[in-house]
């Protein structure tokens, strides 16, 4: 994986003037440590470009209902407050930088990665989803989608609302409070499918396990997960 890219196609004269305004009105800051950058293409400064905490050839994890799970960096430093204010603070727009570190790895990893039928996500619950507003694994799926061409498709309900897994220490915990958490989406077509299943952060597992097995039961013929970053304690 490359230490750093433009998070934005190559644009039109028009659509390179309105950013230009966009920058002189809001100057573009490092995703990471957030000091301000002089090359609003790179949403990295080069000291947080040169210690990016990529995963490397340690992006791959196997599952027991999923069949490996693939993540882009560590869940670590100012990664680890880079992805609160996206989560948390409204930086929704750090999702088409992390949905590209995203995209790269599952091609770097799975050169193949366009024999998926679709991707998918695990959604959140609806009280959270009315609380904060978006989805935040929905919007980094909805980034790969475009970028890959893959088509995006709605295929699990999350159906109890379990407390935040970032703020539950134990692992058995963790196990014990996604468990039943997710159900089918009525209507999703899933029989015979190949999905990328796609969340913000693997820690335990134990969110994409529970959800595999809801698309496993449903017939999921091969399901892969991909997700921005993984628990630097695995
Ligand atoms: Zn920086």
């Amino acid at each position: 994986m490359g230490t750093s890219f433009s998070c934005r196609p190559a644009i039109s004269k028009w659509k390179r003037l309105g950013r230009g305004i966009m920058d002189f009105c809001l100057p573009p800051r490092c995703i990471l440590c957030q000091k301000e950058l002089e090359n609003s293409d790179d949403p990295l400064c080069p000291t947080c470009a040169a210690r990016m905490p990529w995963t490397g050839e340690n992006a791959v994890q196997n599952g027991m209902r999923f069949d490996r799970c693939l993540s882009a960096v560590y869940y670590t430093g100012d990664l680890r407050e880079s992805f609160h204010r996206y989560k948390f603070n409204a930086h929704w727009h750090y999702s088409w930088i992390y949905g590209r570190w995203m995209w790269e790895c599952l091609k770097n990893n799975d050169p193949d990665c366009l024999r998926f039928d679709c991707i998918s996500w695990t959604p959140l619950s609806l009280p959270r989803y009315l609380k904060r507003g978006y989805d935040q694994s929905r919007r980094l799926a909805l980034a790969v989608s475009r970028l890959s061409g893959l088509p995006l498709r709605s295929t699990l309900v999350k159906c109890k609302h379990t407390p935040a897994q970032s703020g539950t220490a134990s692992a058995d915990l963790r196990w014990a409070n996604v468990s039943g958490a997710y159900r089918l989406k009525p209507g999703a077509a899933v029989k015979g499918k190949r999905i990328l299943l796609m969340d913000d952060i693997i820690t335990t597992g134990a969110t994409l396990e529970e959800a595999c097995r809801v698309l496993r039961d449903g017939g999921a013929r091969e399901l892969c997960c991909l997700t921005l970053a993984r628990s630097a304690q695995l």
